[in-house]
This record gives structure tokens, C-alpha cells and sequence, in this order.
């Protein structure tokens, strides 16, 4: 094992120097260096001493320890792990834009505010909402925001008495979390057997002090929710909002739009669907996008354009607040404007391409995992473990061995509906031949599970570290590496 993979940290060696400061012009002087004795250091600062190949090299490895959608496939469902294009980051960090500054004056940044107007107008014309907000930080952000419009609304209605939010049993866990966040209580629907909301659940639990129902469509199980019309319907009839969860908007765009399905509120995650990174937790963004009736009340700032076409920075007293600093992650717009402009037309085949990949992956391999749900999917789908429940090999297991085959692990134990969920989203952007290998290896564990249980469970074999504790990884991580063990 080379020297540099045995991730080893301490790389300093006394007296190796990897940079030296120029020499000040001002060094002879007296006067530049009158720091006052209370503000010198007593021991000098404890730097690692290296050569500047060393860092170089430490660096380069422990990133390539690292795995990203350029490294390989990241089935990661629910996430959309597409590829980012390049020309993306070309456009964002372009000399024009790099240097802007939140606090320069609209008629400074007019180029910028038109970006920022045209990626509102582009979402609009994709989901069939009146208008969009561009400033939450999130796909979370923007369903607090979302249902702080839902609230607005009421409260300016008459109606502050609508505080209890539906969710379906199968939503992602920020949907209740973002209610619960705006003080609204939430209220659970049931899914029927074929993983949709049920919809004669739902007509129990509408009445008066209902705000309204967060849906995702496909929803989780990536399946599409064919009665959303008249759970539209039913819902309006309550005098309810719906709000749309657009972090499945992928196998959508260009097929069908959220508007069009009776939605009021929306967010959209740009870094699933619109191809821009998802960063390590950011930065991300989420815009939210509303019907007509609701426009007054998106969060300040707005941007508007006015009567000879110029662009402003404008505030509503109606608005619902201000959920961001300045206009949220411009940089992560910029990234989604050119995805927009640079598919044109052709951002009509992402969705069915999308679903395409999904429903291929799942026929080829139900005979080696269960589908509790034997359905033609959307742009995801769930297993329920192994098809062979006889091995005590578990999802975990399966998802750790994966790694060993250089695969980034399905999402796993979400939705909460199956005891052993799997859920594979392999997006638009990944080749058959990846698909194909991927497929191959899922069979290859499959196999394993039943000649080497052990061997299975004791995955990950090759990577640097083994089975960690994640909860205790995630929340408490050592970031120092002189407290590695
Ligand atoms: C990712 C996701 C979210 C939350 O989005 P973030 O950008 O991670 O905050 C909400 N709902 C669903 C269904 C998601 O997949």
C-alpha cells in the first residue's frame, strides 16, 4: 500500500517549508510592524511543515477518496443525481457575474435581474404556474415558504382558523417537518394498497380547518398519483390549497405540469431537477412557484420588470415575509438558466428518457429483489429487499456491498411503507451501459446474499474505512484528524 493511501494525516516534518512570503517593502520600517504587545502571540502558530507536492498530493488522494456523480453512477432516489454539464459552471462563473455584489444598485445588475426574471418566466412555462420566488435556499426552504403563502392566504381570508396540513403517509420527511416549522399541525392520509393517497381517507379528514395538502406526483414510490384531479377538486372544494412537493418534477418536465393538475404552490429543487450540484448540503435552491390568486403574496424581494423594460428590485406590503438574505443563491439560478436555454426544446425527453432508465433498471432485476408494488413507475421505484427472504441479508448489507463494486448506495429505508425499502432513481443523463453494469452487480449481490450471506454483511471489504457508526459520523463528525483513533 502506497504511503499516501493508508490515510495517513500527519504528513509535517520539521524545517519543510512549501511557501515562502515575499519580502515586504515596508520591512524596514519601523512603524509597519507596531503591533501592540497584547496582540502578539506568545508560541509561535502550530502549522504543518510541508513541502508544497505533499499538500498537493494529500489533497488530490483524500479527493479522490471522495465519490460524486463524475466519479460513477449515484442511483440515490429521490435525489435526482444527474449530471451537472460543465457549461453550467462556465456560465456562472463568468467574469460578468462573479464579482456582483447584493447590495449594488438594480440599474447596476440589470443583466443579472433579467436572468433572474426569464428563469422565473422559464419555470413558469414548465409547471403552469403564474409566477416564481427564486430566493429560498432549499427544496425544505421553499415548502416553508410555500406553506407560509398557503397560511397568508387564509389569514387574509377570514380564515386563521385553517392550521392543519395533509400529508400522505408516503411524504418525504421535510413535509411534515416544514409544517410543523410554520406552527401549522399536520394530519395524515392513508395510501391505498397501490401506493397512492387514498382518496376516500382524504374526504374524511377535509373540513374547515384545513389549510390545505402537500403532494409529491410521482410521489415517492415513483408512482404517479392518477387521482390527483379530483383530490384537486375535493380539496378546493374544502376551500383548501394544494401544495406540490416539485422534488420529483423530473420525469414531469416537458410531459405535465403541476398548474395543470389543479396545484396552487409549489417548490422546485434546481439542484435535482435543473442539474445544479448538490454541494455537500449546499449551497441549493428552491424556488416556489404559485397560481394567480397567490402571486401578491410570495416573499420579498420581487423582481419586476417595468414599462420600457427595465428590471426592479421591488417589496409588497402583501407579501408572506422574507424568507432569505438579498435574492438567494444567484450563482445556483445562473446554473439553471443555462440548463433551461441550453436544452431548449429538447428539455421535453428528460422525463420520459428519466422514466425510461427507471422502469429498465426495475424489470431487470424483480426477479432478484421484491417489488411490493408491481406497477410502470415514473423516473423512481422501490424493492423491498431481496426477492429470496431466506438469507438474513438486509438492505444495509446490500447497500454497503455495493460500495465494494464502486456503485454509490441506493436510498435506503425510505419511503417508510416497506420494512427493507431500496429505492433507485438512475436519471435521464446515465448510458445503457452503465444501467447495464449496474444491473449486473445488483444480480451479482443478489447472488452473493445466498452462496455468502457472511461475507455480504461484513461490506464494505475495499474501502478506506468499514461500517461506521452514521449516526454519530453525520451528527458528531472528527473533523480534527489528530483525534483519529
Ligand atoms: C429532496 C427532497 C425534499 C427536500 O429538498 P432539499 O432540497 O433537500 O431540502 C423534499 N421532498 C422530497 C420528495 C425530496 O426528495
Amino acid at each position: 500500500m502506497k504511503y499516501y493511501d493508508k490515510l495517513i494525516f500527519e504528513i509535517s516534518r520539521p524545517g519543510r517549508v512549501g511557501y515562502s512570503l515575499p519580502k515586504s517593502a515596508l520591512s524596514n520600517q519601523q512603524s509597519a510592524i507596531s503591533i501592540p504587545e497584547n496582540l502578539l502571540r506568545e508560541t509561535p502558530a502550530e502549522l504543518p511543515e510541508v513541502s508544497e507536492l505533499d499538500v498537493v498530493r494529500h489533497y488530490t488522494n483524500v479527493s479522490n477518496k471522495n465519490f460524486g456523480v463524475e466519479t460513477g453512477f449515484y442511483p440515490l432516489g429521490s435525489c435526482t443525481m444527474k449530471y451537472n454539464p460543465k457549461i453550467n459552471e462556465e456560465m456562472a462563473s463568468h467574469a460578468a457575474f462573479k464579482g456582483l455584489h447584493p447590495l449594488q444598485s438594480a440599474d447596476s445588475v440589470q443583466g443579472a435581474l433579467a436572468i433572474y426574471y426569464h428563469t422565473a418566466r422559464a419555470l413558469s412555462e414548465l409547471t403552469g404556474l403564474a409566477d416564481f420566488t427564486l430566493t429560498p435556499y432549499a427544496g425544505a426552504h421553499g415548502e416553508l415558504t410555500g406553506l407560509m403563502v398557503m397560511r397568508q392566504y387564509h389569514l387574509m381570508r377570514g380564515e386563521a382558523q385553517r392550521t392543519r396540513v395533509i400529508v400522505p403517509d408516503s411524504a418525504h420527511g421535510t413535509n411534515p417537518a416544514s409544517a410543523a416549522v410554520c406552527g401549522l399541525e399536520i394530519v395524515e392520509v392513508k395510501s391505498t394498497a397501490d401506493g397512492t393517497v387514498d382518496t376516500n381517507d382524504l374526504k374524511g379528514l377535509l373540513d374547515d380547518t384545513i389549510a390545505g395538502i402537500m403532494m409529491t406526483n410521482p410521489n415517492t414510490l415513483g408512482i404517479y398519483e392518477t387521482q390527483v384531479v379530483e383530490i384537486a377538486r375535493l380539496v378546493h372544494e374544502a376551500g383548501g390549497l394544494l401544495y406540490y412537493d416539485g422534488a420529483n418534477l423530473n420525469p414531469m418536465l416537458g410531459a405535465s405540469r403541476p398548474g395543470d393538475m389543479g396545484f396552487d404552490i409549489m417548490h422546485i429543487n434546481l439542484h435535482k431537477t435543473f442539474s445544479t450540484p448538490h454541494g455537500g448540503g449546499g449551497p441549493g435552491s428552491g424556488p416556489v412557484g404559485v397560481a394567480a390568486h397567490l402571486v401578491d403574496s410570495l416573499p420579498n424581494p420581487r423582481v419586476v420588470k417595468g414599462e420600457n423594460g427595465e428590471f426592479k428590485i421591488q417589496d409588497a406590503v402583501s407579501a408572506c415575509g422574507r424568507v432569505a438574505t438579498f435574492m438567494g443563491n444567484f450563482g445556483v439560478v445562473m446554473r439553471a438558466y443555462t440548463y433551461i436555454l441550453s436544452l431548449g426544446k429538447d428539455i421535453k425527453h428528460v422525463g420520459p428518457i428519466a422514466t425510461l432508465n427507471a422502469n429498465y433498471v426495475k424489470e431487470s432485476l424483480r426477479d432478484a429483489y421484491y417489488l411490493p408494488i408491481d406497477t410502470v413507475c415514473k423516473h423512481e421505484f422501490v424493492f423491498d429487499g431481496l426477492a429470496d427472504k431466506s438469507t438474513g441479508v438486509t438492505t444495509l448489507d446490500i447497500a454497503k456491498r455495493l460500495l465494494d463494486y464502486g456503485y454509490h448506495a441506493p436510498t435506503i429505508y425510505f419511503p417508510l411503507l416497506f420494512h427493507q425499502s431500496i429505492m433507485i432513481e438512475p436519471t435521464e443523463t446515465e448510458s445503457k451501459e452503465t444501467l447495464d453494469d449496474f444491473i449486473d452487480i445488483m444480480h451479482r449481490v443478489a447472488e452473493e446474499a445466498i452462496a455468502d450471506p457472511g461475507m455480504v454483511k461484513s461490506a464494505p471489504h475495499t474501502t478506506p474505512v468499514r461500517r461506521l457508526d452514521e449516526t454519530t459520523a453525520a451528527k458528531n463528525p472528527l473533523l480534527k484528524y489528530r483525534d483519529l483513533a
